[in-house]
């Protein structure tokens, strides 16, 4: 029989295997890692549990808040362009495209695109939302920044036909990069330029 320890770490090595990016090799590592640096393992404890209380997703566009009336610091900016919106896959999206400084109005927050690996139900659910509030709201433009690959056109294909019944502008960034790149991996500079040479989607 397994020592009760070693069942415990396994356990948690079976949790640190679901982070993206952390393989089974390295999951193991860090449960022992933690196990043998109590200090640590406690303040990441705590943090965890007031993350999990505290952070979540804006009930407008996805992103991260810890405001208590659920609507994130960017949704809340009145000195933003509330007008336009511009729609991507991932938080760390919308964090490069703040980092580059290039854009003002709000965002939306997809979790992915449309594929069997994200899960297409939540995707499509996010689409509908974001659908059934531009024709309910005054928005004049929806940028679209989404991977050129497949199911990232399928995903923007999805938006459009979605949005046919309303007379919003939908431009897409024109990513500089090959069909098929990933917009995750595409520097400030290509970004900045992108936005400006957005064309009609
Ligand atoms: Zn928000």
């Amino acid at each position: 029989m397994k020592n009760a320890h070693l069942k415990l770490l396994d356990e948690l090595s079976l949790y640190l295997k679901n982070i993206p990016g952390i393989g089974e090799k390295n999951a193991s590592k860090y449960a022992f890692w933690l196990a043998e640096h109590k200090d640590k393992a406690n303040s990441i404890s705590k943090l965890l549990k007031e993350i999990s209380e505290k952070v979540k997703s804006c009930r407008l566009c996805y992103n991260l808040t810890a405001n208590e009336n659920g609507i994130c610091d960017i949704c809340s900016d009145k000195s933003r362009d509330h007008e336009t919106v511009c729609v991507v896959e991932t938080i760390e999206n919308l964090l490069e495209i703040e980092t580059a400084n290039v854009y003002n109005g709000l965002y939306f927050i997809l979790g992915g695109v449309i594929s069997p690996i994200y899960g297409i139900d939540s995707i499509i659910k996010r689409i509908d939302y974001l659908v059934s509030r531009i024709l309910k709201e005054q928005k004049k433009e929806l940028i679209l920044v989404i991977s050129p690959t497949t199911e990232g056109e399928l995903t923007m294909q999805y938006i459009k036909e979605k949005l046919k019944p309303s007379n919003i502008k939908i431009t897409k960034v024109a990513i500089g990069v090959p069909a098929g790149a990933d917009i995750n991996y595409i520097n400030k500079k290509t970004l900045i330029e992108a936005f400006k040479m957005r064309t009609v989607a």
